[in-house]
């Protein structure tokens, strides 16, 4: 039990010397000098100094409503006996109609300790001792319930106090009485109060709301929350932080947007969440503002959680450089910033930097986590540092006593199978101590393709159909392996499989947001508005860029066609248009930023990079896997992806 400790002097004593004996005196004069200094931590040593008091003949003070309240914490929960004797200080003391008072301060502590079951414990102490409880107990007690989990029972009988004592219309008390009801997951119990309350207030409906969306039912919040009466800012953010953690991005900007027309201020959550929403969306002009917000009213200085939500943002969004000067700015980093950074520079085919990174963390003397180690095996995957990422998947356990996990044999099942050494990833592979997922097995397919070997890519798609069978990106990947060999029956045998087993290969779907509006493109589709002239726009470039030597890599068509049609396939490909809708519609010189559902073809990556080239601008793909940022006529991953 936690016990507070206590000094005498808090019991004010009288420095006037004592009137009757002489013994009385020397104990007095002690009083002074040693026993100020006294402090006592159990109940017998406030025995102790009780007795000295006593024999000091001091008359009881009046004035002890603080210590007496310390008395009560040294003996709520010690032996049955103490609590009584606590008891009998009270009355001695004259507090013994504040009693309760006592009790209530040392509970609230209690109901908020790592322990709440002690304060359910003091509760039942004070019930069978006859203490009569106040709505403060009470709401204490239902606090202490909504932190333990197995007092739901306590909890009914504490509701049915509520009720016999008369305390129904306390709102304060019927609102914790919902909280504890959804905090223990009785939610038909805690809707049911939140019915039947003869008056709610904005505390209330947030209780509720917040409850649904921690159980993922959005439906249920959203329609709460468009009864409201009124809002305040943690409605909102409970909404659109439920709409975040529920992977629902576009909603929680929405109804981010509601809110701004409102008026209503975001805080310091609110900016977390509104940071995640645009880091899922790729929506970087409205980061942008958050961040600019988050500086202005000061939200973001020195608060680590903030800033780390917005270096992810600007990773996620290709705003390296935004993202690192975020970082660098940062008064104190945590080792999810490191972790952060150094994965965003891996991310981005920048493997120096995120290895330097990793030198200098170490020089920082911040301990690295599992995190950390997948953005430098990814660093080295990404960039074929086949020594480098060996070593580290070693040190991680060695030095850092970090058990891999499957992310981290999934970058070196990647790593190996990218450096060419097959045989060894399938080894590795076999040696796993943990059964390996369609990552690891994705990974050695993406490597049989590359080195175009086709018993390899079998064995992998082999195990891939069981794990994750509704996967048609695998097959697609397949019969490009055997398009490369030239193995057209197999081609047809797995379109044939594909057809049969009702799997549709997953359309290729590039987004471009534009002042705030996220413009879609889907490969072959014609719904945008602008269409024609984007087509139109796309066939000048494309003339362009065979001028300069490009040409057409049919082998990434599936279908069964001739070559002019493959072509025209190509030609509308969803990267393409979005970067055409781009080139049209912003001002020279601006990069533009692209997120598409799938990786980026070899077609589409070497007609990008020429277009970097020719119209001069900075082209972001966010596919995938990892970032493409083409420039001058090259790609940060330096065709290696
Ligand atoms: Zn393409
Ligand atoms: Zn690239």
């Amino acid at each position: 039990m936690a016990a507070s400790s206590f000094t005498l002097s808090a019991f004010q004593i009288p420095t006037s010397p004592p009137r009757d004996n002489g013994n009385a005196a020397v104990a007095a004069s002690q009083s002074s000098k040693e026993l100020l200094d006294l402090h006592f931590s159990s109940p017998s040593q406030l025995q102790q100094l009780h007795a000295r008091l006593i024999k000091s003949g001091l008359p009881l003070s009046s004035s002890l409503p603080i210590s007496l309240a310390r008395v009560a914490a040294i003996c709520a929960l010690s032996s049955p006996s103490d609590f009584s004797y606590a008891r009998r200080v009270f009355l001695l003391y004259g507090a013994a109609p504040s009693e309760t008072l006592l009790w209530n301060t040392h509970l609230n502590t209690l109901s908020s300790s790592p322990c709440p079951g002690e304060a359910l414990a003091l509760f039942s102490r004070l019930r069978f001792a006859g203490v009569l409880p106040d709505t403060f107990t009470l709401s204490f007690v239902l606090k202490a319930c909504s932190r333990f989990p197995l007092s739901l029972l306590l909890g009914r009988a504490v509701h049915a106090l509520v009720e016999k004592l008369g305390f129904r219309s306390d709102i304060f008390l019927l609102n914790t009485l919902v909280h504890m009801y959804a905090s223990l997951g009785e939610t038909a119990s805690a809707r049911l109060l939140f019915n039947v309350m003869p008056a709610k207030d904005v505390v209330t409906w947030n209780i509720m709301i917040t409850h649904y969306t921690k159980t993922g039912e959005m439906a249920v919040a959203q329609q709460l929350f468009d009864s409201m009466p009124e809002r305040s800012i943690r409605s909102w953010t409970a909404m659109i932080a439920g709409y975040v953690q529920w992977k629902n991005p576009s909603e929680a900007l929405r109804l981010f947007r509601d809110m701004e027309t409102t008026g209503m201020q975001p805080n310091e959550v609110t900016v977390v969440a509104v940071l995640a929403a645009c880091a899922d969306l790729g929506e970087l002009d409205l980061g942008k503002r958050i961040h600019a917000f988050a500086m202005q009213c000061s939200i973001h200085k020195n608060n680590v959680r903030v800033c780390n939500t917005l270096i992810d943002m600007y990773i996620k969004c290709g705003c390296l450089q935004m993202a690192r000067q975020v970082f660098d700015e940062m008064p104190e980093r945590t080792v999810v910033s490191w972790s952060a950074m150094i994965g965003g520079h891996a991310m981005h085919g920048q493997a120096e930097e995120a290895l330097e990174l990793f030198s200098k963390m170490q020089e920082a003397s911040v301990e690295p986590n599992a995190v950390t180690f997948v953005g430098l095996l990814h660093a080295c995957s990404h960039i074929g540092l086949l020594q480098e990422g060996r070593q580290f998947f070693r040190s991680m356990s060695e030095d850092y006593s970090i058990v891999p996990e499957i992310e981290h044999y999934g970058c070196m099942v990647d790593l190996l199978s990218r450096a060419g050494l097959l045989d060894e990833a399938r080894e590795f592979i076999n040696k796993m101590p943990i059964e390996p997922n369609s990552v690891v097995w994705g990974a050695l397919l993406g490597g049989a393709k590359v080195h175009k070997n086709v018993e390899m890519g079998e064995e992998a798609i082999h195990k891939l159909m069981e794990l994750d069978p509704r996967n048609d990106g695998y097959y697609v990947v397949l019969s490009n392996i055997y398009a490369d060999a030239g193995r057209w029956e197999d081609v047809a045998r797995i379109r044939r499989m594909m057809k049969d087993r009702g799997l549709k290969k997953t359309p290729g779907r590039s987004t471009i947001s534009l002042d705030g509006v996220v413009h879609l493109f889907v490969a072959g589709e014609s719904e945008h508005p602008q269409i024609e002239e984007i087509h139109r726009s796309l066939d000048e470039l494309l003339e362009k860029l065979r001028h300069h030597g490009y040409v057409p890599d049919t082998s990434a068509v599936l279908l069964d066609m001739d070559e002019k049609n493959k072509e025209r396939v190509l030609y509308r490909h969803s990267e393409k248009l979005a970067v055409a809708f781009g080139l049209m519609n912003t001002a020279d010189g601006t990069p533009i930023r692209i997120m598409k559902n799938l990786r980026v073809c070899s077609d589409c990556h070497a007609a990008l990079k020429l277009i970097s080239e020719i119209t001069n601008r900075e082209i972001v793909v966010r596919d995938r896997n990892r970032f493409h940022s083409f420039r001058h006529g090259s790609c940060s991953c330096k065709d290696y992806w």
